[in-house]
């Protein structure tokens, strides 16, 4: 079922689980307001999943109500993790899938990174 943005932060989503470590996840990076993990179902040779460690559904969420530092601690932790995974020169891809529209599935803010090989025009 795809995510309804208008509706509250539900503390018991699968990101919230992994961000209070209740269920497990491969870390690629963490740090004061953001964390990193390995997607379960990869769709490229790289597929890592950035959130923000607050409760955001959305990125209108996030943009109205996350501090000035918060979003800039974000927004560096994934230019962080594309460089520290050696993508900046072959290049990478950033998506966030938000509401039903775009398919987004668990209501935590997330952006995927993409890369380590050619993507093609689109993952949709
Ligand atoms: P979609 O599944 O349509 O891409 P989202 O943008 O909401 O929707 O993405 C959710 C992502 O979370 C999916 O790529 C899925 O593989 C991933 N995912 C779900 N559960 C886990 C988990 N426990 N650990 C890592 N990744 C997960």
């Amino acid at each position: 079922m795809t995510v309804d943005v208008t509706k509250p932060y539900d503390p018991d989503n699968i990101f919230a689980k992994i961000l209070r470590g209740e269920i497990p996840s491969k870390k690629v990076y963490e740090d004061e307001w953001s964390y990193a993990f390995y997607d379960i179902n990869a769709q490229a040779k790289t597929h890592i999943l950035i959130v923000p460690k607050g409760a955001y559904v959305s990125w209108d969420d996030f943009s109205t109500k996350a501090s000035a530092e918060e979003i800039a601690g974000f927004v560096r932790a994934v230019g962080k993790v594309a460089r520290d995974s050696d993508l900046v020169e072959p290049g990478y891809r950033l998506l966030a899938n938000v509401g039903h529209h775009a398919g987004q599935e668990v209501p935590h803010l997330h952006v995927h990174l993409f890369g380590g090989e050619p993507l093609g025009p689109m993952i949709a």
